[in-house]
């Protein structure tokens, strides 16, 4: 990694460089913080976990090649060099901005309340018709991915696309400060992380802090549809570019959109077939990913493409071409049923979301739904709203567990839908393998905490 000598590293973190002088000039060849991903040449920085704490692993990291390490404690007769810091966990992000700052390639940042791993992987997916991109890998955005993922970075590398996200105030603040993007996309101010940010202006502010580091050169993506993210102006002398679609009801606020998308088709779980409108001429573009959001997100993904100098040749390939990662909107064919695996988070926005896409299926519709979290004093009344959503657009059946469910159980009954309420994952998970049957179509979704994963597994393997 170039200009990442141990000296500079320990510059970058404040920290007290331990080990031979003639040591101090070796470049290291990564950084990770799990012991088992240290290869030769790598500085391995241990964090405290509530379980483990990574100090341990610090010989064994040294006997598989270690440049060096990061230790917040004086190390007796080290097999290698080492930095004393005060906390590693805040010279992880003081290294990875440092890195950044030596960089030179464009990176592109991904915040909003909602899609940011999809259209994280659209705009890679884009990207990488012209470039050799590095991605934040599934969903590391937080202040541990991030810094990982920055530290990912290698020479080969021609533009990068990190997701950050937050769930309180300052957190955005320092992620923009290590990824300092050269782009800034938005994609929406949902209902998320209530807890601590109250309301969607709270949101709306929490996630603006991603500007604080904006150059006068940058550039600001927003979703022109998103009521919140349409009315902001220029921030820090830059003019923001929005993607619309037009849907038959909504109407543009502004007049610099730079992609809009029109004559929108849903093919069911094939997919969405949208007409992009360049500035110069319109094209019809398949999305090969089922559910009408990803319209967004290709259109998010057509304008870091247009920002990057791609051709629109490039960018409709590289969205022809977009994939979803496990647990989202992943369509698995099992025994003559559909499932869709959407089970890695859950949240209001994208339950309604996920429940647009599983009324596309023609057969049995089953929402196999559990509890959403961080949904602070709202929390039942949310529930209750996903419940009711789902009878709305012509579910069939819905299977939940989980505490605040049972609201959403309650007023899914409400609508008339047949309803199957159970306290536990496991109750849930053996009456539901005893119900489904080939044609169904399955949506299995749910906050993280409840391990619908699980769920899934066991379609897959006992249905
Ligand atoms: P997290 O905060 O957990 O990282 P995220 O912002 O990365 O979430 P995704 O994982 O991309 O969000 O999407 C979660 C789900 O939201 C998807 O599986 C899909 O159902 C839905 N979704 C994806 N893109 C959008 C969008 N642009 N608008 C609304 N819903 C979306
Ligand atoms: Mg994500």
């Amino acid at each position: 990694m170039k200009h990442m000598t141990l000296e500079k590293i320990a510059a970058a973190c404040k920290g007290r460089y331990c080990g031979p002088e003639e040591k101090k000039q070796t470049e290291i060849a990564g950084a990770v913080i799990d012991s088992r991903q240290v290869q030769p040449g790598y500085l391995f920085i241990p964090i405290r976990g509530e379980k483990v704490d990574g100090h341990k692993f610090i010989p064994s990291v040294f006997e598989n090649g270690a440049a060096a390490v990061l230790s917040e404690i004086k190390l007796q007769d080290p097999d290698g060099p080492y930095i004393l810091v005060e906390s590693t966990p805040q010279a992880l992000k003081d290294i990875a901005e440092y890195y950044r700052s030596v960089l030179t390639i464009p990176v592109v940042g991904i915040a909003g309340s909602v899609g940011k791993t999809s259209t994280k992987e659209m705009i890679a997916s884009v990207l990488s018709q012209k470039f050799e991109v590095l991605k934040t890998e599934g969903n590391f955005n937080n202040e541990i991915g991030l810094p990982l993922t920055l530290l990912r970075i290698r020479d080969c590398h021609q533009a990068a696309v990190v997701e950050m996200g937050i769930s309180d105030f300052g957190e955005m603040h320092r992620l923009a400060k290590m990824a300092k993007p050269d782009i800034c996309v938005m994609t929406n101010i949902g209902l998320c992380h209530l807890e601590n940010l109250k309301s969607r202006d709270g949101i709306l502010k929490a996630k603006s802090e991603m500007f604080d580091f904006l150059k006068k050169d940058g550039t600001i993506i927003l979703n022109g549809n998103d009521d919140k993210l349409s009315k902001i102006g220029k921030v820090h002398g830059v003019t923001p570019i929005r993607y619309f679609t037009e849907d038959g009801t909504a109407k543009k606020a502004q007049d610099d959109y730079l992609v809009t998308g029109r004559d929108i088709q849903n093919l069911g779980l094939k997919g969405m077939r949208v007409s992009m409108e360049f500035e110069d001429e319109t094209r019809t573009v398949n999305i090969p990913i089922p559910g009408a959001h990803n319209v967004y997100n290709a259109l998010a993904g057509a304008c870091v493409g247009l920002t990057l100098g791609l051709t629109k040749d490039e960018i409709i390939s590289g969205i022809e071409h977009a994939k979803t990662i496990q647990g989202r909107t992943n369509l698995l064919d099992v025994k003559g049923m559909t499932i869709i695996d959407d089970c890695y988070n859950a949240n209001p926005v994208s339950m309604r979301a996920s429940l647009d896409v599983l009324s596309l299926g023609n057969g049995r519709k089953i929402a196999v739904l559990g509890d959403m979290g961080e949904l602070g004093t709202e929390a039942r009344k949310l529930h209750g709203q996903v419940g009711a959503y789902a009878a709305q657009k012509g579910i069939d059946v819905l299977f939940c567990s989980g505490i605040l469910s049972e609201e959403m159980t309650k007023e899914a009954k409400k609508g008339g839908l047949e309803v199957h309420y159970f306290k536990t994952r496991q109750e849930l998970t053996e009456a539901l393998l005893a119900y489904v049957k080939a044609g169904d179509q399955i949506l299995v979704k749910a906050s993280h905490f409840m391990e619908y994963p699980k769920v899934v597994e066991a379609l897959v393997s006992q249905a």
